[in-house]
């Protein structure tokens, strides 16, 4: 089953497409704004985002740019009621796959999702990198410098997770949500986050250059090919 998310502020249009996809077997969620959508982003996986661009606070411009800047290739269908040439193309520019026009036609939607699907099917993301760490999402492998690392199951959570967010500093809390499924955070959980950082800080970094996982003091970590970290 394909899940689709659907980040859009108004309710009463978010409450229509939630009915009518469902209705039409697409698991759905909804998002208000940008901070809920990423939160989902980060916890499920989807198949395609519709995505509204006039959004209070984060616009969807903004929302599209983060997602491709993460390297997240999921299908982006941006419905707006700002339909003129320089919207579209803009959107189009930024990485979305399509761009319809508020308002539309249901049956139209359903069209454009399934063209979208079809087509992400074939090109969903198996592989990750940063500098020459390479993680494949299909064989779950892992490499640096053409040098296959052995990881545990939770230290390969980890790095995935780390390197879906590559570039961004994650805190020990969202360690602990994302990668041990912990939601009441007490103290033994940041130990064991260390220990595991640790670990696999001594395979992927210790015998290559330059370093990636660093430690950024009374936040968290940042997987990053920058030197200097904040
Ligand atoms: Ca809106």
């Amino acid at each position: 089953m394909f899940r689709i998310l659907i980040i859009e502020d108004e309710k009463k249009v978010a409450e229509a497409l939630l009915e009518g996809l469902v209705r039409n077997g697409y698991e759905t969620d909804t998002a208000e704004n940008g901070e809920e959508g990423f939160y989902l982003l980060n916890t499920k996986t989807y198949d395609l985002l519709l995505l509204d661009l006039m959004l209070p606070g984060h616009s969807g411009y903004d929302i599209l740019q983060t997602l491709r800047d993460k390297g997240m290739k999921l299908p982006v269908l941006i419905l707006s009621a700002r339909d003129s040439t320089d919207d579209k193309v803009a959107g189009l520019d930024m990485g979305a796959d399509d761009y319809l026009g508020k308002p539309f036609a249901f049956p139209e939607l359903l069209a454009r999702i399934r063209v979208l699907l079809r087509r992400g099917n074939h090109n969903t993301e198996t592989r990750l990198s940063i500098a020459d760490l390479e993680m494949d999402l299909v064989h779950h492998t892992v490499q640096r410098a053409d040098t296959p690392i052995l990881l545990t199951n939770r230290e390969y959570d980890l790095l995935r997770y780390l390197m879906e967010n590559k570039e961004q500093i994650v805190s020990r809390e969202m360690l602990a949500r994302q990668v041990w499924e912990v939601t009441n955070r007490v103290t033994p959980m940041d130990n064991l986050i260390d220990v595991h950082i640790t670990r696999l800080r001594r395979k992927i970094d210790e015998p290559f250059e330059p370093r990636l996982l660093h430690t950024v003091r009374g936040v968290g970590f940042i997987l990053s090919e920058k030197e200097k970290q904040p």
